[in-house]
């Protein structure tokens, strides 16, 4: 029996179909009849299948490298209201967002009192990067000192540091909350001696470099620590009020007040620069 004489749109959905294509193949009848009633000339034929099938493809490649990231609160540059944080600065923060600081493989430390925005700018530098196509592990570190443990009481600990030391970014959040434990100091220092050099870290903290020795229960650790995570670091200060308690600020006892003194920020006066006469 002679094989039937394949039409030209039967042969390109068999490539499609044989490139795993699925999306292009989905759109590809449209695409020919808005070629046939001349909306589209050939190349933008071309050009509209494949983007179908790009843009698919790019939508999961970014969704699986958020989860394996363990970005699952996903912040943005573009949500962060910087005229709430005259403090922090603007062209710092957004320079950071070219993302040369992982190809540098530097470390970087957000510091200020809670609520500030630290995790959310931690977390949107985090999404660039996956954007970008870099490997990005995030965590806090109970939760990464945690698995270290676990890992140290399974005979894996070599493993968990690789795992943690593989990607392009880490970041690690909320030094500072809970003091370690002396073997959580020591397995924390182990993964920062063998990322040191090897690939960029992301620090979130409340705390001072000061207090170090206390939060990992050891001078001797704390100063080691600092030792490789300052060394090609760059260290941004965030000093403001926060962002969680912006309509609630004047309910706070003045024991809890952030450092700086809010007494003097009426409400009205929070948001944004001071102004030129009052600065
Ligand atoms: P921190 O880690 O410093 O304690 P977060 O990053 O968790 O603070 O911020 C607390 C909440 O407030 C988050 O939902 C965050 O997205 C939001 N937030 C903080 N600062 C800003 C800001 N300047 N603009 C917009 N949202 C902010
Ligand atoms: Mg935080």
């Amino acid at each position: 029996m002679t094989p039937l004489p394949q039409t030209t749109p039967d042969k390109v959905r068999r490539l499609l179909v044989g490139l795993k294509m699925p999306r292009a193949l989905e759109a590809f009848d449209d695409v020919v009849r808005r070629l046939e009633q001349g909306e589209l000339s050939g190349l933008e034929a071309v050009q509209s299948l494949l983007a179908e099938e790009f843009e698919t493809r790019e939508t999961r490649r970014i969704k699986m490298g958020l989860m394996t990231a363990r970005l699952t609160r996903i912040k943005t540059l573009a949500d962060y209201d910087f005229a709430f944080q005259p403090s922090l600065e603007r062209e710092r923060v957004l320079a950071l967002a070219g993302l040369d600081f992982i190809e540098r493989k530097e470390t970087v430390h957000f510091l200020g009192p809670p609520g500030t925005g630290k995790t959310h700018l931690a977390t949107a530098l985090g999404v660039a990067a996956v954007k970008a196509g870099k490997s990005v592990y995030f965590g806090n570190l109970a939760e990464i000192v945690a698995s270290l443990e676990k890992a140290e009481r399974e005979g894996a600990l070599q493993n968990r540091i690789r795992f943690l030391t593989r990607n392009a970014l880490l970041i690690v959040d909320e030094i500072g909350y809970l003091p370690l434990t002396q073997n959580g100091a020591n397995l924390f220092f182990q993964l920062v001696n063998a990322r040191y050099e090897k690939g960029a870290v992301i620090l979130t903290s409340n705390r001072s470099f000061k207090e170090w020795g206390q939060i990992f229960g050891d001078n001797v650790v704390a100063a080691a620590l600092l030792d490789r995570l300052l060394h090609h670091a760059v260290v941004i200060h965030i000093e403001g009020n926060s962002y969680r308690l912006r309509a609630h600020q004047n309910l706070l006892p003045e024991t809890l007040a952030p450092p700086q003194n809010l007494a003097q920020n009426s409400p009205k006066r929070r948001r944004g620069r001071p102004r030129k006469d009052q600065a």
